[in-house]
Order: C-alpha cells, then sequence, then structure tokens
C-alpha cells in the first residue's frame, strides 16, 4: 500500500455540508487490481485465491486452521452445526448483539438464552453466563463486541469446567488482541473452539461480503470443508488439477457458503493493510478520548488491560439528562452520522418470547443510552475534533 493514499470520498452530502459517515472500507487499486486479476484469471468461484487467503489469516492470527466462507453469518451456522447443536440444546449468549448471532442457534432448531452485559466493556458477562448453564447446555457464544475481546480467560475455564463447546463472534474483531497466560495473542487464535469472523464493510476489512472460521481442531476443519460446499467429498480444486478421473459424492447434507476467488482476492490485500488500519483506528480512538474525557456523565468506552480493541465502532454512553434521539438528529442536522447502541435481540419479534434467566438491563440500556461516533482509518484530526466538538456541545 502507498502510504497516505485515501480513497475519493464520495461527496455524500445533506444540505450543503459533507457528512461524516458512521464507516468508510479502506480500499484503494490494490484491492482493485487485484479482484480484476481474479476475473481475467478465469478461476472465479472457491479457488486459489481463497486457499491463499485462509493460509494467509490462519498466519496472521496464529491459527492451525482458517475456513472461508460467504459471510459471518454462514460461519457461525457452520460452527453450531458442525458441533451438532440440535433442538432441545441451550446456547448461552448475549443479547445485545447483531441478531445473526442470535438467528445461527435458531437455524440449528437450539434454544438462545440470553444473558446480560458488563455495561462497562458492553461483553458478555461471565459470571452471567455460569448462572445460565443448566444439563441441556451445550455452547456457549460469546461476542468480542465493537472488537473489544471480551473475558475469554473466564470463559474458556468455564467452558473447561462445564464441558461446553466455546464459540467466538469475532465478527467485528479483525486485529483486535488479547492478553491470555502474560503473552499477547490475535483473536482468532483458537482459545475457544471456533472464532467466526465478517468482513462486511461495517467491519475494519472487507471483502464486499465474506467470513472466516478458524479453529485448532483438524475434525472440525475438515467439517467446515464439507459443509461450506454441499457436504462434498472432493473439492472442485482437487478435481480440476487432476490427471485421473474422479467421481465425487455426497457424504452429509451441507451448504453453499463459498466465497469467490475475487473476495479472497480483495482481502488478501485488505489483510496487508490490516495492522496499518487498526493503528489508524487506535488513533482515532485515543483522540476521541482526549477530546471527550471531561464531559460530565459521558462515559467513554472501557478497554480492560488485557484488552487491545480494534476500534470496530467507539461507543459512547450519554448522560441520563440527555435524549439519544434527540442527539443523534443534531449531530446529523450537523453532517454528523452515528448509530444508536448494539441492538437488543430479545426485544425483536422473533425473540421476545424466549425464556429469560434475569431481566437484560444493562443491555437495554446500552442500546437506548449509547452512541457509536465516526471511525474509520482515512478519519482526519479534523474530522474528530469536529465530532467531538459538535458532542460536547449538545450534551454539556
Ligand atoms: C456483523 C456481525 C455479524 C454478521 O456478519 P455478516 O458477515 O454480515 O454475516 C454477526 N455478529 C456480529 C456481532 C456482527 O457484528
Amino acid at each position: 500500500m502507498v502510504a497516505g493514499r485515501t480513497p475519493r470520498v464520495r461527496g455524500r452530502t445533506r444540505g450543503r455540508r459533507l457528512v461524516i459517515p458512521i464507516a468508510l472500507p479502506l480500499l484503494d487499486e490494490d484491492e482493485a487490481n487485484a479482484a480484476r486479476e481474479a476475473v481475467l484469471s478465469g478461476w472465479v468461484s472457491q479457488g486459489p485465491q481463497v486457499a491463499a487467503f485462509e493460509r494467509e489469516f490462519a498466519a496472521l492470527v496464529d491459527a492451525p486452521f482458517a475456513c472461508a466462507v460467504s459471510n459471518c453469518t454462514t460461519a457461525l451456522h457452520l460452527a453450531l452445526t458442525a458441533i451438532n447443536i440440535a433442538p432441545g440444546d441451550e446456547v448461552i449468549t448475549a443479547s445485545h448483539s447483531f441478531i445473526a448471532t442470535a438467528n445461527c442457534i435458531r437455524y440449528c432448531g437450539a434454544t438462545p438464552v440470553f444473558v446480560d452485559i458488563d455495561p462497562e466493556t458492553y461483553n458478555i458477562d461471565p459470571a452471567r453466563v455460569a448462572e445460565a448453564i443448566t444439563p441441556r447446555t451445550r455452547a456457549i457464544l460469546a461476542i468480542h463486541q465493537m472488537g473489544m475481546p471480551c473475558d475469554l480467560s473466564a470463559l474458556v475455564a468455564l467452558a473447561k469446567r462445564h464441558d461446553l463447546v466455546l464459540i467466538e463472534d469475532a465478527a467485528c474483531a479483525a486485529g483486535s488482541e488479547i492478553r491470555i497466560d502474560e503473552q499477547w495473542d490475535r483473536i482468532g487464535k483458537p482459545h475457544g473452539d471456533v472464532a467466526c469472523f465478517s468482513f462486511h464493510p461495517r467491519k475494519v476489512i472487507t471483502t464486499g461480503e465474506g467470513g472466516m472460521l478458524t479453529t485448532s481442531h483438524a475434525a472440525l476443519e475438515g467439517k467446515f470443508k464439507l459443509l461450506r460446499q454441499h457436504g462434498m467429498s472432493v473439492p472442485d480444486t482437487v478435481r480440476h488439477g487432476s490427471a485421473q478421473v474422479i467421481f465425487e459424492n455426497y457424504v452429509l447434507v451441507g451448504y453453499n457458503y463459498r466465497m469467490t476467488d475475487m473476495q479472497a482476492a480483495v482481502g488478501r490485500k485488505q489483510l496487508l493493510k490490516l495492522p496499518d488500519i487498526v493503528a489508524r483506528r487506535r488513533a482515532v480512538a485515543s483522540h476521541y478520548a482526549e477530546l471527550l474525557g471531561n464531559i460530565e456523565g459521558l462515559r467513554l468506552p472501557f478497554e480492560p488491560d488485557w484488552a487491545r480493541s480494534n476500534w470496530q465502532s467507539y461507543c459512547v454512553r450519554l448522560p441520563d439528562r440527555v435524549d439519544q434521539r434527540d442527539v443523534m438528529q443534531k449531530l446529523l442536522d450537523q453532517g454528523i452520522a452515528t448509530r444508536r447502541g448494539i441492538m437488543c435481540s430479545h426485544r425483536e419479534k422473533p425473540y421476545a418470547d424466549e425464556k429469560r434467566l434475569h431481566d437484560l438491563r444493562q443491555s437495554e440500556l446500552a442500546q437506548d443510552h449509547a452512541i457509536l461516533l465516526p471511525i474509520y482509518a482515512q478519519m482526519t484530526e479534523e474530522s474528530v475534533v469536529r465530532v467531538a466538538d459538535s458532542l460536547r456541545a449538545i450534551v454539556q
């Protein structure tokens, strides 16, 4: 990548003001050329680019295995399917997440058991998870929400003690790090059993749509690769490369969850940029912290000393005296896009009747009183100051 080269920001205007977007992917000629080469290679579905992307992703996060898929929702579905989650099983997770987290449990016919979050980190509270374990519990689906690592040490210990599978919804967490056993690891190095990533444009690196599973279990890796391609015993790449005629068979009911080679080619370029993207996002986050530190009642995101967020989102909890929608509208009127706090699945129709062990008060408060501020790698210092000044003027 050429340092300092940024993509054109299309003049998205509201009235006559340039809008500071909530997010912006960092894509340039590198990705455009990579996609072009993949197209011209003649191999456009899952092929050599996907295989290379998997190897490079595995190396980056220090995972023995990585399997690319069409998005993180399908990654989560494969993770749960591969460990045979079925009707009657309970999977403990947070309601406070994008709805795909809960949906993938329902795809398997299983029951999501929602527990509350820690209001400081917006991540699942391990003490609440412990309370929710029953004889039907098969797995914990923990989220690294907004890129902030959740308390994996506590969750790994809990999963071991109760013989549960630990799956990480790491959709937002490519490039985030966690300190475990006195060592910093990237999220995706298998501490739990499976970690699932997203490459949607709203995350820190993107392939348009895309997902990745990492694991240290060879048996699970084998299942992911079967399940993502119709349960087909011989992948296309092997059949095409063989001098012998090969007849494939279909050993289980699989899916078509493949990533394309165009996407993987883009993803490989994004991986090269990931350390720089994360460094730039961290700079924006510290700048926000500096500028917003002394507004009464405004709570900044908390990064535990064992966590390094990739700052997929920058979430602030508004003072009780202000109204969330009103603050967001006033910012939008000034050309600044924001989003409200992460949604709660239990407040949406498909999950409204789900039984709950305790109320989900912290999750609801976070949805109703937090807002996400613009953050992206190419955000200028001037824009950060503009957002901070506007927010201060509105909430003070
Ligand atoms: C974005 C997101 C997903 C879904 O990812 P897709 O790649 O869009 O399917 C799942 N879980 C969380 C926490 C997310 O933020």
